[in-house]
C-alpha cells in the first residue's frame, strides 16, 4: 500500500502517574499511542489464537493491529461488546473518550468496516468540551489540530492523504 488508509476511531485518555501528562490509549488493547510520530502495533499474546506463532501485527489470522473505522459513524456508535472483547482492561468512562481520525501504514489488513495496521498515527482529533482539556494538550503535544466533531470527517479527509508513510 503506497497511500496510507485514513480512518477514524476512539481513544480513552489516560495520565501518566508521575508527570500528570495525557497520552490517547487503546480502549479494547491498553496500548499507549505515541506522542512524536507513528505508533507501532504489537500483538499481545493474549490476543492471538491459541498455539500461534509469535509474529508481526497485523496478521491476517489474528486479532493485532491498530484498528480504524472506514468513516467515523461507527467509531461514533455505541459498540456494546467491547468490554469482552479480548478480556482485557476496560476505562468506560465517557468523559475520558476521544475520537479522531488516524492514518494507517505499512501492512494494512482491510476488513469490511475497517483496517487494522502496522502503524498508524492521528491527524485530527475531535475537541468535544471545553473542559475537557486535556484533548487540547495532546493535539497540541503530537503537532496536530482539533476541530469540532461536526468537521471532523471533512477536515481529515482534506488533510490526511497528504500524510507520508513511514
Ligand atoms: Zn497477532
Amino acid at each position: 500500500m503506497t497511500e496510507p488508509a485514513l480512518g477514524f476511531r476512539r481513544w480513552a485518555v489516560t495520565y501518566d502517574g508521575r508527570t500528570h501528562e495525557a497520552f490517547l490509549r487503546g480502549r479494547v488493547a491498553p496500548a499507549i499511542w505515541a506522542i512524536d510520530g507513528w505508533t507501532d502495533a504489537q500483538c499481545v499474546p493474549a490476543a492471538a489464537p491459541e498455539g500461534a506463532e509469535p509474529h508481526d501485527a497485523p496478521d491476517r489470522d489474528c486479532e493485532c493491529g491498530l484498528y480504524a473505522y472506514h468513516s467515523l459513524e461507527p467509531a461514533l456508535a455505541r459498540i456494546h461488546n467491547e468490554p469482552q472483547l479480548l478480556g482485557m482492561y476496560w476505562d468506560n468512562s465517557e468523559d475520558r473518550e476521544v475520537i479522531g481520525a488516524v492514518i494507517g501504514a505499512g501492512r494494512v489488513v482491510v476488513h469490511g468496516i475497517g483496517w487494522r495496521a502496522q502503524h498508524a498515527r492521528p491527524v485530527v482529533l475531535a475537541a468535544p468540551e471545553a473542559r475537557f482539556s486535556a484533548v487540547a494538550d495532546i493535539a497540541g503535544r503530537m503537532g496536530i489540530p482539533t476541530v469540532s466533531l461536526g468537521q471532523l470527517a471533512r477536515f481529515a479527509t482534506e488533510f490526511g492523504g497528504r500524510l507520508r508513510p513511514p
